[in-house]
């Protein structure tokens, strides 16, 4: 590989968004690499572009300061996905979430100053906490709860990362800009980790009773991974991007009863809806989101970004992707059963 600054650096590439994000750079003729400790993302995601020209993977992890700078010097932007992500996960490793969050950021944003590399953070809704105010902008103010609940560590530990990222921006004028995803969804999410929309999917097309967690009606804006993508790569082309955070969300509220509803409807299951309390779902005293609703005209003002799929058109993708990949409905499933 030559000195020169050739690649677009992903890291967590091979969890579900790199793996979409590598597709489209790919296919915009970028030059990709990426690094991933496959603690969560999985090989099969990147398989696919493994043997592509322009196309570099390294399983390794930001903390291995040796290959991680040599990968940063080669790179003109880097995004940063690699996170501990997915509620279940936080809640039942803690240390880990608050290390890898917060550590993992300081790394690569100290290898992107000796390099003078853009970087963009990912971070996350759930930075708003337990706000009320519908929708959520990126300047409010935020109300976490209590740090005995290993939930708002989530929150907390990639809120210190945007911190983190911004103080590099005014003090050492590297730039770094922000995003907060919105609960994106899309073929290659598992539901290990909690996430609904695969657990939901899976468990209709199995006929299997669809656990909604609460009462369902809590609610969300479920933006499709292909928008997510397509957000991203506006945003790392935007010169005045840097410097602020973006809320990337879908523009459809659909509360988690309904959610089951459609999915039972699209893929024609008998499955019946049970409800979960909370407590058994997860842990004692764990807080949800009633409502989690993205305000997007900064990202549209700047670069007229949208959604532009509808829940529907995303919940009929992800069916498909199933039916396509038998054998990852089956490893979906035996996940399901473990939980
Ligand atoms: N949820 C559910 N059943 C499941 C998994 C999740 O009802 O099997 C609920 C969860 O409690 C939350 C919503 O679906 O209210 C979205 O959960 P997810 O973990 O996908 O994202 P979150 O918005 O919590 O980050």
């Amino acid at each position: 590989m030559s000195n020169q600054k050739e690649h677009i650096l992903i890291t967590g590439g091979a969890g579900f968004i790199g793996s979409h994000l590598i597709e489209r750079l790919l296919n915009q003729g970028e030059h990709v690499a990426i690094i991933d400790d496959l603690s969560t993302g999985q090989f099969s995601n990147i398989e696919p572009f493994a043997k592509h020209h322009n196309f570099r993977f390294v399983i390794d992890s930001v903390f291995h300061e040796e290959v991680f700078d040599g990968l940063v010097k080669n790179a003109h932007t880097v995004i940063h996905l690699a996170a501990a992500v997915g509620v279940r996960l936080i809640v039942e490793h803690p240390v880990h979430t608050i290390q890898t969050n917060v550590m993992g950021t300081e790394r690569v944003l100290k290898a992107a100053l000796r390099y003078k590399t853009k970087v963009l953070i990912a971070s996350t809704s759930e930075v708003y906490g337990k706000e009320n105010h519908i929708p959520f902008a990126e300047d409010d103010d935020i109300v976490l709860g209590s740090s005995k609940k290993s939930r708002w560590a989530y929150a907390a530990s990639k809120l210190v990362d945007e911190f983190l990222g911004l103080a590099y921006y005014r003090e050492y004028n590297l730039p770094v800009a922000i995003v907060r995803f919105f609960n994106t969804i899309g073929p290659r999410q598992t539901g290990h980790y909690g996430m609904v929309v695969p657990r939901f999917m899976v468990q209709a097309i199995c006929n299997k009773p669809i656990t909604v967690y609460g009462d369902g009606t809590q609610s969300r804006c479920f933006c499709d991974v292909r928008d997510v993508v397509s957000a991203i790569t506006q945003l790392i082309a935007h010169p005045t991007a840097f410097g602020e955070v973006f809320n990337i969300g879908g523009n459809e509220e659909v509360t988690i009863k309904e959610l089951a509803e459609r999915v039972i409807k699209l893929t024609h299951s008998s499955s019946p809806i049970v409800f979960v309390p909370y407590e058994k779902a997860y842990t004692l005293g764990f807080e949800d989101m009633h409502r989690r609703v993205p305000d997007t005209s900064r990202i549209f003002n700047l670069s007229g970004w949208k959604a532009m799929f509808s829940l529907n058109d995303t919940l009929a993708y992800i069916q498909d992707y199933f039916r396509l990949s038998p054998e990852t409905l089956e490893k979906e499933k035996a996940i399901l059963d473990k939980f």
